[in-house]
């Protein structure tokens, strides 16, 4: 019988996992299934995860601190960040993991010369970011603006700021962790604070994908260098994968398929 998988999320339309994760299934002969879940209330996940049978999922915005709450076993990384967007179900229990950090530290690889980044926003994807890159040797910095979820931050010894008492630095790379500009048109800060945090950097960066985000076309009226999260959604996804097939497959051999799904 198939195994059935999907990503929960609020809005989820928009995902690429589904195709990435199909192409994968296809091409390696896996008999599995990947489909979308529109999840509204986040506290349902794990009922809803059982009510359809599912061997593993994806979880995105915004529900990936519910995702932490809802599994029986966590794994090092995502015990110490506080946020799962990946779910295996192992003889009734889940299992939750966080994939978008190591993806995200991998798409770095090709700014070499990087080492101070400016986190702009601080929900689940900054914080095990945050994290990820302090551990690979960034200094990080972060900035939200609103103050409530920057106290996770400053309790692990972060810099943080709001943009009211922003006091900006050089910063090699600026990276939109929030979501504005996923479902709006919104910057992720005003315009005054964005030109003080790039003004010497070497490029920015936005985790949303598929769009010329808000953020990317201000960073190129700038003239700075941009990259989308395509990538991030790549490594994160493959890294996910080899979790949901228990480490069968070479990850570059998933990442040859799923990078298909990128030109369709
Ligand atoms: P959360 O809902 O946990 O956090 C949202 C953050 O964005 C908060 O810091 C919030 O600030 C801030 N924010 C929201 N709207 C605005 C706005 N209009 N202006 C300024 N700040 C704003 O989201 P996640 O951390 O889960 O996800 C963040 C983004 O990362 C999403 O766009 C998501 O699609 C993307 N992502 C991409 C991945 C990929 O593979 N490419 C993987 C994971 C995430 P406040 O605290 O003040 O509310």
């Amino acid at each position: 019988m198939k195994q059935l998988f999907a990503i929960f999320g609020n809005p989820v339309s928009h995902s690429k996992s589904p195709l990435m994760h199909n192409l994968a299934f296809k091409k390696l002969r896996y008999p599995a299934c990947y489909t979308r879940y529109l999840l509204q209330d986040g506290s349902r996940l794990k009922e809803t995860f059982f009510a359809l049978n599912l061997k593993g999922a994806n979880i995105t915005v915004p529900h990936k601190e519910e995702a932490f709450k809802a599994c029986d076993v966590l794994d090092h990384f995502a015990q110490k960040v506080g946020a799962v967007n990946t779910i295996v179900e192992r003889e009734g229990k889940l299992y939750g993991y966080n994939t978008d950090a190591p993806g995200f530290l991998k798409t770095l690889k090709s700014f070499p010369q990087a080492k101070t980044v400016l986190l702009l926003g601080a929900g689940g994807t900054a914080k095990a970011t945050a994290v990820i890159l302090r551990d690979a040797g960034y200094e990080v910095t972060l900035l939200n603006r609103s103050a409530g979820r920057l106290k996770y931050f400053e309790e692990k010894g972060f810099e943080t700021y709001t943009f009211e008492n922003f006091k900006p630095k050089a910063y090699d790379l600026v990276i939109n962790m929030t979501s504005a500009g996923l479902e709006n048109n919104f910057l992720p800060a005003p315009d005054e604070i964005l030109e003080k945090a790039v003004s010497s950097s070497i490029a920015c960066i936005d985790v949303i994908y598929g769009k010329n985000t808000p953020f990317l076309q201000w960073a190129q009226t700038h003239n700075k260098p941009t990259k989308d999260g395509s990538e991030m959604l790549l490594y994160q996804g493959v890294i996910a994968f080899d979790y949901f097939t228990d480490h069968r497959f070479k990850q570059k051999e998933i990442e040859l398929h799923m990078r298909q799904a990128f030109l369709l």
